[in-house]
């Protein structure tokens, strides 16, 4: 009994953390003049969402501009999941300032430079 608890508590710190961890979405109308962190903010009305934003995940503080406009280009793709953790695609490549390249895939970032292959096959 003793061990089953402390298995089951085990399993649970660690879904927490890695939630605590991840990013999750929101859906706002305006974006705030300050976005907190390890949050993809959805902007747009109850008909659609035309962009997201997010502190990039490098810490330089940046915030970065997605468009969901399926006739921009380019533009990206939102999936949410059920556990409030978010999918972007393809992947963001920042072509200014810290130039970071990298997947967030169910609120985890992958950053390309470690996964060279999975990087170039998202981008087009
Ligand atoms: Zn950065």
């Amino acid at each position: 009994m003793k061990w089953e608890f402390l298995a089951w508590l085990e399993r649970r710190f660690r879904t927490s953390h890695q939630t605590a961890e991840s990013f999750q979405w929101e859906k706002v109308e305006h974006l705030p003049s300050v976005l907190a962190a390890k949050r993809v903010y959805l902007v747009g009305d109850d008909e659609c969402e035309w962009s997201a934003a997010l502190t990039c995940p490098c810490g330089c503080r940046a915030v970065i501009h997605l468009s969901l406009a399926k006739d921009s280009n380019p533009s990206w793709r939102v999936r949410r999941h059920r556990n409030g953790t978010v999918s972007l695609l393809p992947s963001v490549w920042r072509t200014v300032g810290c130039r970071s390249h990298f997947v967030l895939y169910k609120g985890h970032i992958f950053w390309c430079r470690d996964i060279p292959r999975f990087g170039d096959q998202l981008l087009s």
